[in-house]
């Protein structure tokens, strides 16, 4: 199965995708993950991005579609898989069909989800994320069992520099302008299905499980 996940940042994309992905062996292709990679590379791409995901802006198109056409390109996303934050751009839309074109592989679903800002601003206020895995917490939603620490693999936990609320607020924005537009995209090419995602994560799971048959 082939899906795209929209929604604003924090409405739960990268855990649900997360859920997924471990339960049915598709490749979870995020991103954001990769950019904060780069980034901690220092690779000339991660000081290129570093700077427009510090201030809540988006990272140039032409970077995050070679990013997604040679992850997609691999072995390992054959059995399917889960773009969790992209497309975030009608360009990077385009992009996206015109490489899923080439390798005759369509999309199943774009599932779109809905959640309010003060729930985002709640949500990533909270968030950490683990420094070895990326394995995600949040601080009273979703806790470790040990605090500062991952459990599953016993990293450490950070918060992201741009889980600001200052930051929170331009990314929504940013959302809103250039990424909401896609669910029309979407609509328009019969694909998109949108789930209420204000919910604890096991009824936002159940939810998604049925919008997308699985
Ligand atoms: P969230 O879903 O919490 O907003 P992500 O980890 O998906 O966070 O993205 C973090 C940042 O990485 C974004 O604010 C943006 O700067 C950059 N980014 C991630 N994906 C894209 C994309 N598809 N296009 C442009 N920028 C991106
Ligand atoms: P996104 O990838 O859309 O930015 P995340 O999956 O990273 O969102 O979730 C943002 C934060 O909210 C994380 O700290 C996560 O643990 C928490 N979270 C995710 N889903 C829920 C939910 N349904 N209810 C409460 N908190 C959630």
């Amino acid at each position: 199965m082939r899906l795209i996940f929209l929604g604003p940042p924090g409405s739960g994309k990268g855990t649900q995708a997360g859920l997924l992905a471990e339960a049915h062996g598709f490749c979870q292709i995020s991103t954001g993950d990769m950019l904060r990679q780069a980034v901690a590379d220092g690779t000339p791409m991660g000081l290129k991005a570093k700077a427009c995901m510090d201030a809540g802006e988006l990272v140039p198109d032409e970077v995050v579609i070679g990013i997604v056409r040679d992850t997609l390109s691999g072995e390992k996303c054959r059995k399917g898989f889960i773009l969790d934050g992209f497309p975030r751009t009608t360009g990077q839309a385009q992009a996206l069909d015109a490489i899923l074109h080439d390798f005759s592989a369509p999309i199943d679903h774009a599932v779109a989800f809905t959640v309010d800002d003060e729930a985002v601003v709640a949500r990533l206020s909270g968030r950490r994320t683990c420094r070895g895995c990326q394995a995600m917490y949040h601080v009273s939603f979703a806790p470790p069992a040990r605090e500062g620490e991952c459990d599953k693999c016993g990293g450490e936990l950070v918060q992201r520099d741009d889980d600001r609320e200052d930051v929170i607020r331009q990314r929504l924005r940013v959302y809103a302008e250039s990424t909401r537009p896609l669910l029309d995209y979407y609509r328009g090419r019969g694909h998109l299905v949108e789930i209420d995602a204000a919910g604890p994560v096991d009824t936002v799971h159940a939810a998604l499980k049925k919008a997308v048959g699985l």
